[in-house]
């Protein structure tokens, strides 16, 4: 996210008192590079702790947990809290934060180098001794990185139930969208492979400091056991629907051509015998439809 210098004047709230007199007592500047932008508004905190689901017998694992502010809440709810910081400035103050709740680890680490399998399998028992029932992924993420992450915990297949994350409103648009929307790309595609997404709530900028220049919105992704598709070959999936979204003002016959060596008559035959009309746009295509373009594609002999 990048930052506004100056905002209206507005009463301050006490959590961004907390945050100022926390910086100043550690010498902490809050970094533009590491997506650094906390969270002021404590009724946001507690909508997202909310959305995630998070019970006592959960695992919980927060990405970037700044100051705590969320990890605050969330301890509360969770059987476990797993905390994934990479700023090791941030690292003491957290620490003297959770300092007495044993449940609450904090990893100094960069989320994108975390094995997450790993971390499930050495995390996941909780100090009554059972196995967590779920485990909930979420976060205020740093906006610069927010696709590599999702994709990086959905890929991996690592086991959560959920992802309850705020990232940038029009990212969470994207993500949410139906086919025939505007905002319906392949992020909507890839993610809606994974999860059944739910638009939990807008944010404004003034929800944090420092201000940055984009809203904000809270997503909550609940993983599905099996793919709402059947698919021969996945990355031939995501190939139709690169290339399709690729162009997306041009027509599927036009953004396809050359799809598996086929030349544009082939291309043009292949669409019409998926029943999928040449003409169409790839943001008409629903899942369904571009599982069953990748399907006919994988089959020899077409
Ligand atoms: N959760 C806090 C809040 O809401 O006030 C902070 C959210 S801030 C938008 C993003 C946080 O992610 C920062 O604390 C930043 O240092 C951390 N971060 C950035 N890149 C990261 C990475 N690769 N791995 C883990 N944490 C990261």
């Amino acid at each position: 996210m990048s930052q506004r210098h100056k905002r209206p004047k507005q009463a301050v709230s006490s959590m961004e008192q907390d945050i100022r007199n926390a910086s100043r007592k550690h010498d902490f500047r809050m970094a533009k590079s590491l997506g650094q932008n906390f969270l002021t508004d404590a009724s946001v905190v507690s909508r997202i702790a909310e959305a995630s689901e998070t019970g006592p017998k959960d695992l919980a694992i927060e990405i970037g947990p700044g100051m705590g502010a969320l990890t605050e809440e969330i301890a509360r709810m969770a059987g476990k809290v797993v905390a994934i910081e990479v700023d090791d400035r941030l690292i003491p103050i957290l620490r003297s934060t959770f300092a007495l709740r044993s449940h609450v680890i904090i990893r100094n680490e960069d989320v994108l180098e975390t094995d997450m399998r790993a971390l499930i399998e050495s995390e996941r028992t909780l100090a009554s001794g059972e196995d967590a029932e779920h485990v909930r992924i979420l976060g205020n993420l740093p906006y610069y990185i927010t696709t590599p992450i999702l994709m990086k915990l959905l890929e991996e297949r690592i086991g959560a139930s959920s992802i309850t994350i705020m990232v940038q409103k029009e990212v969470a648009e994207r993500i949410t969208a139906k086919p025939g929307s505007r905002t319906y790309g392949a992020l909507s595609v890839a993610v809606q492979y994974f999860c059944e997404t739910e638009y939990v709530l807008d944010v404004p900028n003034t929800a944090f400091i420092p201000v940055p220049k984009v809203d904000s919105a809270v997503i909550h992704l609940r993983l599905l056991e099996k793919p709402p598709v059947e698919l021969i070959s996945e990355a031939l999936f995501f190939d139709c629907v690169k290339k399709s979204f690729g162009q997306r003002r041009k027509t599927l016959h036009n953004a396809l051509s050359g799809i598996g060596g086929l030349d544009k008559q082939q291309t043009g035959q292949l669409l019409l015998s998926c029943g999928i009309d040449p003409v169409r746009r790839a943001e008409t295509l629903s899942l369904s439809e571009f599982a069953a373009l990748a399907n006919r594609l994988a089959q020899p002999g077409l």
